[in-house]
């Protein structure tokens, strides 16, 4: 099964309107290989600005959360249909900022998951231990209880990309080993199997996310199981085409 290769850009609460104009110019000017899916997730305000702006035809928009409910008196919640509404396809859920600053539950992640899904969102799921969970030796347990809160509530997992970001990893210059990534990476597929069926597990994109740059994601390349990355701060900067070119 070839899943297709997997770019996501998560530009977090950072930038602004010059910022977002200066990525999209870059990716529009990148001649960016066309057998390479590329997503990014600029703030809420940009979202609109990005997507009316790319003209590369491999680029999608998502959005940095979604609420699990529509229209309605939920101050400062943002609906699929208005994300959809301002053309992007994406949501980004479950990413560690939101379950430990935001305090998301796997349940509410899951909830969000669904709707979005229900509603014609597709979703990057974000799951992955914190350091003293590693420490603990209980990265899979914690990666399956992530995993397992969704797989309840969703049986369809054609519009999901899964992407493993081990927090101690985030934002630190500490990516996981090549190795270690394909490890985690090939035991999540394995779970997936058991619990959605082999078929469905093998067409699931599991990304690696932390700390890659324009200079380590080719150490990535060759790793059976990881089928792209989701990056952070360095899909601010102009090595983010890097990147995206690094499976090449
Ligand atoms: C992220 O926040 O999704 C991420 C992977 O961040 P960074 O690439 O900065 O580690």
């Amino acid at each position: 099964m070839t899943r297709t290769f997997f770019v996501g850009g998560n530009f977090k609460m950072n930038g602004s309107l010059d910022k977002v104009k200066s990525i999209v110019e870059g990716l529009n000017a990148g001649s960016l290989p066309s057998d390479v899916e590329v997503v990014i997730s600029p703030p809420f305000p940009y979202l609109k600005w990005a997507k009316d702006h790319l003209t590369a035809s491999t680029v999608e928009i998502a959005a940095q959360n979604s609420f699990d409910r529509g229209d309605g008196a939920f101050t400062g919640e943002v609906s699929v249909a208005q994300i959809k509404d301002v053309g992007s396809t994406w949501v980004i859920l479950g990413h560690s900022e939101r379950r430990t600053i935001l305090k998301e539950s796997d349940e509410f992640i899951a909830d969000k998951t669904k709707y979005a899904l229900d509603n014609g969102l597709k979703v990057i799921l974000c799951i992955g231990e914190t350091l003293e969970e590693r420490q603990k030796d209980e990265t899979l347990t914690v990666c399956n209880r992530q995993l397992d809160a969704v797989i309840a509530k969703v049986s369809d997992w054609s519009d999901i990309v899964v992407a493993y970001e081990p927090v101690w990893a985030i934002g630190t210059g500490l990516a996981a080993t090549p190795d270690d990534a394909q490890d985690v990476h090939s035991k999540i597929r394995a779970h997936l199997a058991e619990k959605i069926g082999e078929k469905q597990a093998e067409g699931v994109r599991i990304l690696y996310g932390g700390s890659v740059n324009g200079k380590n994601a080719t150490t990535f390349n060759g790793k059976p199981d990881i089928d792209g990355y989701l990056v952070g701060g360095a899909s601010l900067k102009p090595e983010f085409l890097d990147i995206i070119k690094s499976r090449a």
